[in-house]
């Protein structure tokens, strides 16, 4: 293979954005991908006739993303705006504006706009309560407060979520000019409508996507990056070492999560204060449980977040949402359950290899669904199909796993490899939305070399 000017290790969306913008700026871009799709984290998936996205489902409108198709000069998928919401409140669905009157909100909203980005970044290791606190003891000011925690974490728990990512995060949607309920919407087509331009760009300006292409390590020397290794030939015996090759660029980004880059990064190229860093946070993620149902009729309008505080038995909060599909004729609706949980409670979830925590994860799922579906018993008997998930969704929003304390896209003692991930200082935010951000940082650091 020829020497390119940056290798990109995985074809997620982190990838994909990085690979577009530098592509655009005349970089000569390799993306190189061990699935055999794109998407990552966010792929898209066709299922019995309907379109499923297999994580990100709901991107944060507040422009980053947007940003990223504008720089590119390509248009933004078509999209419908998830813009009502309503809370389980005394045993009934009540729209927010019956919980929470405007003079509530606005003092919450003028309490935030008064912090410094300085200030914010101080109340990074504060629990949200504990901020909460300091402006009001006003139970419904509390309520206000975990409710947005819910949204900007999938529900997250309110006294183990951070003060300073949560304020950063409804900083940045108020700066945005966008209303609360105008930042998240369905792509139509699913993600794979926001990935497949992305991989299209590049192809057209002189990169490539190659898929089913595993990196096996990042070579390093004298500080750089001098390339990537892959492994030639087909393996014979499941413990052959087989061949790699060394592919050239003048830069090399890796996309992998926090939790997996020394599967592609040796420990040994970096000090041990850095690579112990990266092994004790890369535990500390945020998990996400789903359940989607193919439903012909959803239980709520499909463009309406629910929220409850605490499910009776497994005293998660939960969020359910229903969206339209955008396969064949049939199944046209998804119906979803989303429980957002935290490291502390259940840290083995992705042992997968231990019996015990596949047990218990199915537990949880059946317990999960038992009470989702008390509150909507129109769909325990009316669905098609289901698919139940449990996956780590990044590092945990908490304090002291936030801001400074987690790494920086760029790595000590090696000048030209980034990090981009939404688990990354640069990339503060949340999923997608952080990933682009991180994607145009990274970006123009590059280009500025
Ligand atoms: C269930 C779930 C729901 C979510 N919902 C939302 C949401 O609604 N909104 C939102 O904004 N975000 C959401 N997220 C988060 C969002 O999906 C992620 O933040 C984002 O997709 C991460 O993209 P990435 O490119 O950084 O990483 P990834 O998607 O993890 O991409 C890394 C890529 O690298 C590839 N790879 C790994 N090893 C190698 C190797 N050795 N060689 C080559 N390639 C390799 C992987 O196959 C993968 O494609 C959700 C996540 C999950 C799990």
């Amino acid at each position: 293979m020829d020497k390119w000017d940056v290798i990109i290790v995985g074809a997620g969306y982190g990838g994909l954005c990085t690979g577009a913008l530098l592509a655009n700026k005349g970089k000569k871009v390799l993306v190189l991908e061990k699935g055999n799709s794109i998407g990552g984290l966010a792929a898209s998936v066709n299922y019995a006739g309907q379109i499923l996205d297999d994580g990100a489902h709901i991107p944060l409108l507040v422009g980053h993303i947007e940003g990223v198709f504008s720089d590119l000069g390509i248009p933004f998928p078509e999209y419908t705006l998830v813009n009502k919401c309503e809370f389980y409140h005394e045993n009934q669905w009540t729209d927010i504006k019956n919980i929470f009157p405007f003079e509530l909100y606005k003092k919450a909203l003028d309490a935030m706009l008064q912090l410094t980005p300085e200030e914010i970044t101080k109340l990074d290791d504060l629990p949200l309560n504990e901020w909460v606190n300091t402006i009001s003891d006003d139970p419904s000011i509390h309520k206000l407060f975990f409710y947005f925690g819910c949204v900007t974490s999938v529900g997250n728990r309110y006294n183990t979520y951070s003060a300073g990512e949560m304020l950063y995060i409804l900083k940045e949607v108020i700066e945005s000019g966008r209303v609360m309920s105008e930042t998240g919407g369905v792509v139509k087509g699913g993600m794979n409508s926001l990935l497949q331009p992305l991989a299209d760009f590049i192809e057209n300006h002189g990169g490539e996507v190659k898929l089913n292409t595993p990196v096996e390590s990042v070579e390093i020397k004298d500080g750089r990056a001098i390339g990537v290794n892959i492994e030639t030939g087909s393996r014979l015996f499941h413990s052959q070492v087989l061949d790699i090759i060394n592919v050239k660029a003048e830069s090399v980004i890796v996309t992998l999560p926090l939790w997996d880059i020394f599967s592609v990064l040796d420990e040994a190229d970096f000090p041990n204060w850095w690579t112990d860093w990266i092994n004790w946070l890369g535990n500390k993620v945020g998990h996400v449980w789903n359940v989607m149902y193919s439903v012909d009729e959803p239980p709520f309008d499909t463009n309406m977040f629910r929220f409850v505080e605490s499910m009776p038995r497994t005293g998660y909060a939960a969020i359910f949402f229903s969206m339209p599909t955008y396969g064949d004729e049939v199944n046209q609706n998804q119906f979803h359950i989303c429980y957002q949980g935290h490291y502390d409670e259940y840290p083995d979830l992705f042992n997968r290899k231990n019996a015990g925590v596949r047990k218990k994860t199915r537990e949880i799922l059946a317990l999960m669904e038992q009470e989702s579906l008390e509150l909507f018993p129109q769909v325990k008997n009316a669905y098609n199909w289901r698919v139940a998930h449990a996956a780590i969704y990044s590092i945990t929003q908490s304090p002291g796993f936030v801001g400074y304390k987690r790494p920086s896209m760029k790595l000590p003692g090696v000048s030209n490899i980034y990090l981009v991930s939404s688990n990354v200082r640069e990339a503060r935010g949340i999923g997608i939305a952080a990933v682009a951000k991180c994607s145009q940082l990274a970006v123009s650091d590059i280009i500025s070399k």
